[in-house]
């Protein structure tokens, strides 16, 4: 099974979303809904946990969410007021059923569920005490480190012992978890992932993005801050801020291309529509890296925005050149080299007639291996552009991410290996031009990067992460934490 999407095979791509609802009788049905919303956060599995008063549910698959939760007998098993539920890709190299979230654990003090958006940086450092004091790991997700720092704390509530859990793991954690006694979302004292909270008929309704909340009806009330937790209980809603006050860093690349361009991110006061910065981040790609041409043409569907902006901006018309088949499936069985060839251009095909003859701009959002940019240069090459410009909507992607990103290890990234002009040739463009990092924060409505105190995660482009990275290399990461797993499981 290949992919037939060739400019989604070399993105960088957000390995989870999150949705949780506390107080509605089709609490299940709602976070199936949500689930639908945030599959472009993960592909690959779905799960939804349920607390009917009495006893948790939970149904985990692979897959996507339709196919899996629109089946009423699978709904109709995950009863009760209260449910989370979790899209995921797979993180350690290995797509199994046990690592589909939410995780669920009977403790001491209950039932506990947990759906995690994000990456434990020094999850290797404390899987590897955990398990010298006896801890049994039944997946290699790093999300289980929680259940078992809140199993094995010694503080007497299970809020203390959550929160004491919190205290120990570095990285980036959006949480949505169940207990018998409520439902517990946070955010690490970063904000790197988001997460926000919304209403409905009286449920208070959690979501990775406010997309979620759109669709199921919800209203949109505000977003959980970074290093808060918000309870909520039959007593009602409260918020606990246990940790010391931090600068916060939530993940520029949500702007860039992770979130969908119809959510609101929150975490500025006015909040910043995800259409509106990337059409902000297209014009000002436009003004940095000018070129005489006859059409703007966005590599689908994340460029859209950022094409329109840079149309919008240079005056050049905006074109579909690129057209984009709503009816193949995301994989398809190919038996042999030409008709795999041919397969990458069911799903994506140039439209030679407006094409041909052409001096082309194409905006993307990123490069990160470089091999779709290859493509999508030659497919316009093929129907007859007489130029190709290549425009990327963010700063070259030079380093990995550690906090909840597939990427690949540094040294795949084609920004790693070359700078732009060798960049330029390898793809075969007449020329390419990045936004600068400066140039994205004014997008946003920043004057600038404030270099000492950064106003966003940026690392993947600058390096400079915002926390201390225990489990530094990527790669060697992953290969402790599969032998770590093939031992104790
Ligand atoms: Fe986002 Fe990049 Fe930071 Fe990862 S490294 S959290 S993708 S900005």
């Amino acid at each position: 099974m290949l992919t037939t999407n060739p400019f989604e095979d070399d993105k960088l791509r957000e390995e989870c979303g999150v949705f949780g609802v506390w107080g509605s009788e089709s609490a299940s049905a709602l976070v199936a809904l949500g689930l639908h919303a945030l599959q472009h956060r993960g592909q690959e599995a779905a799960g939804i946990s349920s607390w009917d008063g009495h006893q948790f549910h939970t149904h985990r698959a692979m897959g996507h969410v339709a196919g899996n939760f629109d089946r009423d007998d699978i709904i109709r098993a995950l009863p009760g007021s209260m449910a989370c539920g979790h899209v995921r890709y797979a993180t350690t190299g290995e797509t199994a059923l046990r690592n589909v979230q939410p995780l669920y654990a009977d403790l001491a003090s209950g039932g506990f569920a947990i759906a995690h958006n994000g990456n434990v940086s020094n999850a290797m450092a404390i899987k590897r005490e955990l398990v010298r004091r006896g801890s049994i790991f039944q997946s290699t997700s790093d999300t289980e480190v929680f259940i078992h720092l809140v199993a094995t704390s010694t503080y007497r509530t299970l809020l203390d012992k959550f929160v004491d859990a919190l205290k120990q793991v570095e990285g980036a954690y959006s949480l949505v978890c169940m207990t018998t006694e409520g439902m517990v979302a946070c955010r690490d004292p970063l904000g790197i992932r988001p997460l926000v909270m919304g209403e409905l008929n009286g449920a208070t309704i959690f979501a990775s993005e406010t997309v979620a909340l759109d669709v199921v009806g919800a209203t949109y009330v505000r977003t959980v801050e970074p290093g808060e937790l918000v309870i909520v209980t039959a007593s009602g809603v409260r918020s606990v801020k246990p940790f010391p006050a931090a600068h916060a860093r939530p993940c520029i690349f949500e702007h860039v291309y992770f979130s969908r361009p119809d959510s609101i991110v929150a975490d500025s006061a006015q909040g910043l529509s995800v259409y509106d910065v990337r059409k902000a981040i297209g014009a000002q790609l436009a003004i940095e890296n000018p070129v005489e041409a006859d059409l703007v043409v966005p590599v689908p569907d994340s460029g859209t925005p950022a094409a329109i902006g840079y149309a919008q901006q240079s005056g050049i018309p905006f074109e579909l050149g690129i057209i984009r088949s709503h009816y193949v499936g995301r994989t398809f069985i190919q038996p042999g080299d030409q008709v795999r060839h041919l397969g990458v251009k069911l799903k994506h095909n140039a439209n030679r007639a407006l094409i041909a003859g052409k001096r082309v701009v194409l905006v993307d959002d990123s490069i990160v291996r470089g091999t779709t940019s290859l493509k999508i240069v030659q497919m316009m090459r093929d129907a007859g552009a007489s130029e190709v410009h290549l425009r990327i909507a963010s700063p070259p992607t030079r380093h990995s991410c550690f906090y909840g990103v597939d990427t690949p290890e540094r040294t795949k990234l084609l920004a790693h290996k070359l700078d732009v002009g060798g960049m330029q040739d390898f793809i075969h463009a007449d020329s390419l031009g990045f936004i600068s990092i400066d140039g994205l924060y004014r997008a946003l409505g920043e004057t600038q990067r404030a270099d000492i105190r950064p106003q966003y995660c940026d690392a993947c482009f600058t390096g400079d992460y915002p926390t201390r990275l225990t489990d530094q290399d990527d790669s060697a990461v992953e290969d402790q934490f599969e032998m770590l797993a093939e031992r104790v499981v």
